[in-house]
């Protein structure tokens, strides 16, 4: 499992088509995403071709043609792509984000009670510390009184 695979939004689009068909040529990539995003057969194979470096997609020749299908599963693939963008924010302001994207995602009362269920069965730690690196989160310069301060405040952690 790669933790780094860094996927672009441009090669995403390309991993939702195969995703989705389960396996497509790049004449079928690009039928469909010149659709959506007026994207050329050599974009289309440029696109394709980082995604066979990065270990994305194998192809396998059918019948003179590429056939591509894909290295990694949507939903692990998805899962590692929040990871990613949740070390963009420390962890004490997550709680805020969830509660944001909550608000605004439309949902059916299955989903609500799923949701509801997580909640419920969630046991509230004593305090979230700061994990975030001196001088990229404001924790510590509230914590330290400064950001050049050589010891990252640490707060009394794993307490739950
Ligand atoms: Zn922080």
């Amino acid at each position: 499992m790669n933790e780094n695979l860094n996927i672009s939004d441009a090669e995403w689009e390309v991993m939702r088509v195969v995703w989705a068909s389960g396996k497509s040529t790049s004449q079928e990539i690009t039928a469909i995403l010149a659709g959506k995003r007026g994207w050329s057969a050599s974009t289309v194979k440029t696109l394709i071709g980082r995604l066979m470096r990065k270990g994305c997609l194998r192809a396998q020749k059918v019948s003179r043609r590429f056939v591509y299908t894909t290295c990694l599963e949507e939903p692990e693939s998805l899962r590692q792509a929040v990871e990613s963008l949740l070390t963009r924010i420390c962890s004490k302001k997550i709680p805020n984000l969830l509660a944001y994207l909550i608000e605004k995602t439309p949902m059916i009362a299955e989903d609500h009670e799923m949701l509801m269920d997580v909640l419920r069965g969630k046991r509230p730690a004593a305090q979230v510390p700061c994990d975030c690196y001196p001088g990229q989160c404001t924790c510590h310069l509230h914590a330290e009184g400064t950001i050049l301060s050589p010891h990252p405040h640490k707060e009394k952690s794993h307490e739950n």
